[in-house]
């Protein structure tokens, strides 16, 4: 379901390099030819001057600016990816600007505007995975909402169309509205329930096809943050422009006709204008504190995620290895030995890398607890462990695998270099002592070693032998190292 809502945008080097050559034909050739359809449609819309079209609402004349470019490139921007939408919006935009006379470093400028707005659209998209299909309210809602700030960004490029064109100021703000409207009624009306039909079908295709897909953007947050942002100052910048634009107007009216017009009216049409300035900025501060509050918020809540998140991680960490350890000797303990032995017996028997098993005993450990009682026998445990750690090589693995018995593996180890490490070990611990508050105590091990031998059927096997040669060397008289044969 996860990779149905997630915006995943087709990726054309993706596509290049693993598509098959039917799939490259289409879509490569599709969007070519929609490339130019779009440019086309552009430069129509202005041949046949498809903008300002006046409608009529309850008595109220709105001006809706048709431009079927922005259709076909909407449509691509949601169902493929913003550079498949932006790309043939800017040509057509760049096309007919430069066609209608604009100069070519305005037609730059002025070309953003489309590509701009569906930037919100893709944004809004990566950061709440809402479904495309747009069959629940939510969805149905978002996209709308997604369609009027979009729309309003789109707009922005009317006002460089009215200076360019030398266009009454007056006549600006019915143009601006008919820009924004068109487009915000062409993507409800006309892209949305395109893509509502079409959406379960692309699903699919996306599902089949999930080497052409770039990856789901890992920074939701960010493109969360990204998109308050522009939504805050995409309704502020809608504000302070519509004010302006009708100020602007009334203005004008008010110079021509005040001869007509009562002082007391124009009087009140000024006061109007300015308490709407003054709501204007009341609402402008309302919109930055909540912007402002919201991201405080936002990013104390994802200090506080991370840092539990962290903790958590830390907590596991220390966990898995209270789990794995014994607590006297912080050697490995038994189970996470046997483990560690399965695995080297497999290595051993099927890579041939050999090894040794050394099983260790300390001789008459009863007489040590005995005699200074078992704290001092956990001494002499604590002392034997250090002594392993000691003489160990990083990839050997020592496990304390009984109550004062040591289980240590030396992999890819032959006999002589095991029978050298047990002579090691075996002379330290008659050598040295170990010390329990004002008493030496000392002690002597026995060891019993079994070289990795095809014939161990399993890891229990090759203990075994290690445990047969401990027991003769216990035999023998303890203090002392037996091969197993
Ligand atoms: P041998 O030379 O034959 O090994 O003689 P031994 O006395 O060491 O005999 P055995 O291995 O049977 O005795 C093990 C003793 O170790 C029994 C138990 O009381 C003691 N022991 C086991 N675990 C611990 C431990 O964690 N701390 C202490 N202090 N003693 C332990
Ligand atoms: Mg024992
Ligand atoms: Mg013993």
């Amino acid at each position: 379901m996860d990779s149905l809502n997630h915006y995943r945008a087709l990726s054309p080097t993706k596509l290049w390099r693993v598509g098959s050559r039917r799939d490259k034909t289409i879509i490569f050739g599709g969007w070519f030819a929609l490339v130019l359809a779009s440019i086309a449609l552009g430069l129509l819309s202005v041949i046949k001057s498809w903008s300002g079209i006046p409608l009529d609402f309850g008595g109220v004349t709105v001006y809706i600016t048709v431009y079927p470019t922005l259709i076909i490139c909407l449509f691509l921007t949601l169902t493929c990816g913003w550079r498949w939408g932006a790309i043939p919006a800017y040509l057509s935009t760049l096309s007919l600007a430069l066609y209608s006379g604009m100069p070519w470093h305005w037609a730059i400028i002025f070309a953003c505007a489309n590509p701009l707005g569906f930037a919100i659209l893709a944004v809004g998209y990566q950061a709440i995975p809402a479904n495309k299909n747009l069959r629940d309210s939510n969805s149905l809602l978002f996209y709308i909402q997604l369609s009027f700030v979009a729309s309003i960004f789109s707009s922005s490029g009317a006002l460089i169309w009215c200076y360019t064109n030398h266009i009454d100021r007056t006549a600006l703000l019915a143009i601006w509205q008919g820009w924004w409207l068109g487009a915000f009624l062409q993507s409800v009306f006309i892209v949305g329930p395109l893509l509502a039909l079409l959406w379960p079908k692309i699903a699919r295709w996306q599902q089949h096809h999930p080497a052409y897909l770039r990856l789901a953007s890992g920074n939701v947050r960010r493109s969360v943050l990204r998109l308050l942002g522009a939504i805050t100052i995409g309704v502020l910048v809608y504000g302070a422009a519509t004010i302006q634009l009708a100020s602007n107007q009334l203005d004008r009216a008010l110079i021509t006709s005040s001869s007509s017009m009562s002082a007391e009216v124009s009087n009140a049409i000024m006061i109007l204008q300015q308490t709407t300035w003054v709501f204007f900025w009341v609402f402008a501060m309302i919109i930055l504190f909540i912007a402002f509050f919201g991201y405080q918020l936002f990013t104390r809540w994802q200090r506080s995620t991370n840092e539990l998140l962290s903790d958590l991680h830390s907590a596991n960490e220390s966990l898995e290895c209270l789990a794995q350890t014994d607590g006297l000797t912080g050697l490995l303990n038994r189970r996470t030995m046997d483990e560690r032995l399965s695995s080297e017996w497999l290595r051993a028997s099927r890579m041939g890398s050999g090894g040794a098993l050394v099983i260790l005993d300390i001789d008459h450990f009863k007489n040590i607890n005995d005699h200074y009682g078992h704290a001092a026998g956990d001494a002499v445990i604590r002392n034997i462990a250090q002594a392993i750690q000691a003489e160990a090589r990083g990839m050997d693995i020592a496990s304390r695998y009984g109550g004062e018995e040591f289980v240590i593996v030396l992999p890819q180890t032959d006999a002589e270099g095991a029978l050298q490490f047990a002579e090691r070990m075996r002379n330290r611990i008659a050598t040295t002592a170990a010390y329990h508050e004002t008493k030496e105590l000392r002690a002597t091990i026995s060891l019993g070693v079994a070289i990795f031998s095809a014939q161990d059927t399993s890891f229990n096997a090759w203990l075994a032998r290690a445990d047969q040669a401990l027991y003769r060397a216990k035999e023998a008289g303890r203090n002392r190292v037996v091969v197993a044969n």
